[in-house]
């Protein structure tokens, strides 16, 4: 038990010193919508964008928010709004 305990305690810290390194939530807001339209357009090389969706896979809030975001530029791409009836039960179910 013990040292699982330790390798435990050292795993914690690994995360939290790799955290710094990588992108947080304040990058991901910043560069979400950048990272949308890279999405749409092929496959994403750039090192900031590559942080941003390891970022994302980590972190809920964020991915949600990205979610949303997404969500919205495909409609605006596709043109394909919802109509006003279909966003209020959306926005109801989300409650
Ligand atoms: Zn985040």
């Amino acid at each position: 038990m013990r040292v699982t305990h330790i390798k435990l305690d050292a795993f914690m810290v690994k995360i939290a010193r790799t955290h710094k390194v990588e992108a947080g939530c304040d990058d991901c807001a910043k560069l979400s919508a950048r990272l949308i339209d890279a999405l749409m357009a092929g496959p994403v090389e750039e090192r900031e964008l590559l942080d941003i969706l390891h970022h994302l896979l980590m972190c809920v809030p964020c991915a949600q928010e990205f979610q949303m975001l997404d969500d919205c530029a495909r409609m605006d791409a596709e043109d394909s709004w919802p109509s006003l009836d279909e966003m209020w039960r959306k926005i109801e179910q989300g409650k």
